[in-house]
């Protein structure tokens, strides 16, 4: 059985720019959350999961 999996935004907390995409699967019910770099603010951030 194939693992079906789905984009999603990963959004800035700060300034809310959807800087970067990134999948996940399908059944997975947890929230993404990654600490990344942000072009807008300029620094690392947590970047939070959102709905393509
Ligand atoms: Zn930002």
């Amino acid at each position: 059985m194939k693992t079906k999996e789905r984009y999603v935004f990963l959004q800035c907390k700060e300034c809310g720019n959807r800087t970067y995409t990134t999948h996940k699967r399908q059944k997975a019910t947890y929230k993404l959350e990654k600490k990344k770099y942000c072009p807008f603010c300029r620094k690392h951030l947590p970047h939070k999961e959102h709905k393509l």
